[in-house]
């Protein structure tokens, strides 16, 4: 059995190591374009931060470790360039499947304006983008960040780290867009301490001789040495589309609960491909680590000739800007009300410890619908992983606002309350539902 899997990051080093634990004696091939597979994106940020030193590290594991402990063959700069019925070609090269995986990630949204072709002008998405990224940054005072979801937060972060003067130029009118205003409103104040920010603005074109020297909105313009394209991402679907596989309405590639396509023996995972949302229960497109990690597990076994369903993501988030983190799990209140829930909230304001011991606030947003069924949870401040721990794991199970309140999280006075954070917002939702 011949299986070809395309991207050798996250969704496709999952599949092909399951396929060989499941299949020894399968031969299973994996084409990744860049030199690197098993590669962290995430990383890039502290990477470029110089809070990691070693690119290499940004790579869990080489293709050394992948050929002799696992039996994997992995093809590194390598790009599969034709997809046909039961062949691909790849560096001109080609090669024979009978079962494939497309793994091909996701690609950085361009702004599509004047000049955005100019050196210096940089996206950060592929692992390879680290280094450029870091080496464009080196004899940059100026940067200018476009977009500021949660890469261009912590990219943010990542060049005041190495001392270089940050200018964002958002569309919106806070930070994060996702996210509720309350939220993103007290990461907007932290961040106006350090970024020169601007919102409500639209960039419409660089200008520059050489490479970039200043960019230009609607409403003014700003000198620049470097900047960064952080306006979204899309999924890469070309080579899909091209052997007729089909394509759902996000954009992304339709598969059933076992990562399979609308054709035999094809499957996709991770940043390419569709998935369930768990609360809303409908067909959403999630491209983040974890859920492309377990797509590209659930394809494995399901090309290796086992079972298993993947019953899709929360969108569970974290970042942060230095010492501020930021979370998000579920659905935020005006992504509530886009989906038609009729929606109460609360917005709570909490110590994170008990009183006498270290200092730590955090502010939580909790959103249920009517019934009383969390829809999400925001939050902003300290300890913010934890929160957010606990309310996926509720969120889950399709928790509601009792099973939050009775839920038996630990207490121990340096880490946390009696009446844990998201205990008081459960609670504060109590009267607006009618409960005692
Ligand atoms: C800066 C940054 C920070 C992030 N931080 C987080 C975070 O904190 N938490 C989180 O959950 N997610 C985060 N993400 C998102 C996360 O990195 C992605 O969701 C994840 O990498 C998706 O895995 P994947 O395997 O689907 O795609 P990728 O990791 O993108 O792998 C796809 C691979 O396919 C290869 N490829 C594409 N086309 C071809 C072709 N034709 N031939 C051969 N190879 C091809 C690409 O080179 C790539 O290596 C971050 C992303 C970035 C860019």
């Amino acid at each position: 059995m011949n299986v070809a899997i395309i991207g050798g990051g996250a969704a496709g080093m999952a599949a092909a190591s399951r396929i060989k634990r499941l299949q020894p004696k399968w031969n299973v091939t994996v084409f990744e374009k860049s030199p690197y597979v098993s590669h962290a994106p995430c990383g890039i940020p502290f990477y470029v931060g110089n809070v990691v030193k070693n690119f290499k590290d940004l790579c869990t594991y080489d293709v050394e470790f992948f050929e002799r402990e696992r039996g994997i063959n992995v093809n590194i700069c390598k790009e599969v360039e034709e997809v046909g019925d039961g062949y691909l070609i790849a560096g001109g090269e080609k090669y024979e499947w009978d079962k494939l995986l497309f793994a091909t990630g996701s690609r950085a949204s361009k702004l599509n304006v004047e000049n955005e072709d100019l050196d210096g002008i940089s996206c950060v998405n592929y692992i390879e983008h680290g280094e450029r990224v870091k080496a464009l940054a080196k004899d940059a005072e100026n940067i200018v960040i476009i977009g500021s979801g949660y890469i261009g937060v912590e990219m943010a972060e990542a060049f005041l780290r190495i001392d270089k003067k940050v200018t964002i130029i958002e569309i919106k009118e806070y930070p994060l867009p996702e996210y509720d205003a309350e939220i993103g409103a007290i990461l907007k104040a932290e961040m106006e301490k350090y970024v020169n920010f601007k919102f409500n603005e639209r960039v419409v074109a660089f200008e520059g001789k050489d490479k970039v020297e200043k960019v230009i909105t609607n409403k003014g313009e700003y000198k620049c040495d470097m900047a960064i394209v952080a306006v979204g991402i899309e999924p890469n679907i070309e080579l899909a589309k091209q052997l007729g596989v089909k394509i759902g309405k996000t954009g992304a590639i339709a598969t059933n609960s076992r990562m399979e396509t609308n054709i035999e023996n094809v499957y996709a995972a991770g940043d390419c491909a569709e998935s369930i949302n768990v609360v809303t229960k409908k067909v959403d497109w999630i491209p983040l680590a974890t859920p492309a990690n377990k797509m590209g597990y659930v394809a494995g076994v399901n090309m290796a000739e086992g079972y298993m369903e993947y019953p899709g993501s929360l969108k569970s988030q974290i970042t942060g800007f230095f010492n501020l983190e930021i979370g998000k799990v579920g659905l935020s209140e005006k992504e509530a009300i886009r989906e038609e829930y009729n929606v109460v909230s609360s917005f709570i304001t909490s110590r994170t410890s008990a009183k006498y011991m270290r200092d730590g606030t955090i502010h939580l947003k909790i959103v249920a619908d009517k019934n009383g069924k969390v829809l999400g949870v925001q939050c902003v401040g300290k300890d913010v992983a934890k929160r957010i721990y606990g309310a996926s794991a509720l969120l889950y199970k399709g928790a509601d606002v009792k099973d939050f309140f009775f839920t038996d999280f630990p207490y121990y006075p340096p880490e946390s309350r009696v009446w844990d954070p998201l205990v008081i917002a459960a609670r504060s939702l109590f009267r607006k539902l009618g409960m005692p």
